[in-house]
């Protein structure tokens, strides 16, 4: 009896990533007491950081085995973000941890490359037509992709030039309010970014404030924050896979992103 084709397609893919011409990329952040966390105005409350405290260690407590109980806030690290994060999405469908398909975890991915323009500019903003410019090269952005964008943001290792905190704020680069729209129109699954979070550090003085989670979560779609090693991944042609624990109700939890991308 012959394979199908789709179970020959597994097996090319098995036989692929045996071989290295498939590779997969890492795109998550190490998670521990260092990650920084995003810093809300004071009068908000705030998320807490990374923590653990030893069940057992081989010893007294548990002879034979290791194990912690950590406690970390749902949006902490390399992060996904369910639409009921937001008010705006509070009522669509399907908006939780625990009721998001398994398959809207797996699919295509369009990296946008902005490292030179957010070297020159810690604001910049990601436009329509910094995005109509990219098709152009890259083809249309298809529709239940993801759109990564590339800062090289994650190259900043410590936590003060991360977060980069001024007086007025954060200041970090992300998607202006119309590149959020043009993405909704164009059917995307979501929308990732390599700082704190997916919108801009000084996207709370946006219309609407921030866009990417205001418009993106409103229209059921889902965000992703604190990515690294997006350098090492192809304009297209890539297969992300995201897969967030599955908090009953999760607004959103540290995520494992993995990227497979041809050699
Ligand atoms: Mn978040």
């Amino acid at each position: 009896m012959s394979m199908s084709n789709s179970s020959q397609a597994l097996v090319q893919v098995l036989n692929n990533l045996t071989d290295g011409s498939i590779k997969v990329v890492d795109l998550t952040q190490p998670l521990g007491e260092e990650t920084p966390v995003i810093a809300l105005p004071p009068e908000f409350a705030q998320s807490p950081r990374f923590s653990r405290e030893v069940i057992s260690r081989y010893d007294e407590r548990g002879p034979a085995w290791y194990w912690n109980t950590i406690h970390v806030g749902e949006h902490t690290g390399t992060h996904f973000d369910a639409p009921v994060h937001w008010v705006t999405g509070k009522d669509q469908p399907a908006n939780t941890l625990d009721t998001i398909p398994a398959k809207k975890h797996i699919g295509p991915v369009c990296v946008i490359d902005t490292s030179k323009e957010s070297a020159a500019d810690e604001d910049f903003l990601l436009t329509p037509e910094f995005l109509e410019t990219w098709e152009q090269q890259h083809g249309r952005i298809p529709a239940g992709s993801w759109v990564l964008m590339r800062t090289d943001w994650s190259k900043r290792t410590d936590e003060a030039s991360f977060l980069n905190l001024k007086e007025d704020g954060a200041h970090s680069p992300g998607p202006s309010v119309e590149c959020i729209r043009f993405l909704i129109e164009r059917d995307v699954a979501g929308f990732g970014s390599e700082t704190v979070g997916t919108d801009a550090g000084q996207a709370h003085l946006f219309d609407p404030m921030f866009p990417c989670h205001n418009l993106i979560h409103g229209a059921g779609k889902f965000g992703l924050a604190s990515l690294c090693n997006l350098d090492q991944l192809p304009p297209t042609g890539a297969i992300l896979i995201t897969a967030p624990m599955k908090i009953v109700n999760g607004s959103g939890s540290p995520v494992r992103v993995f990227a497979m991308i041809p050699a």
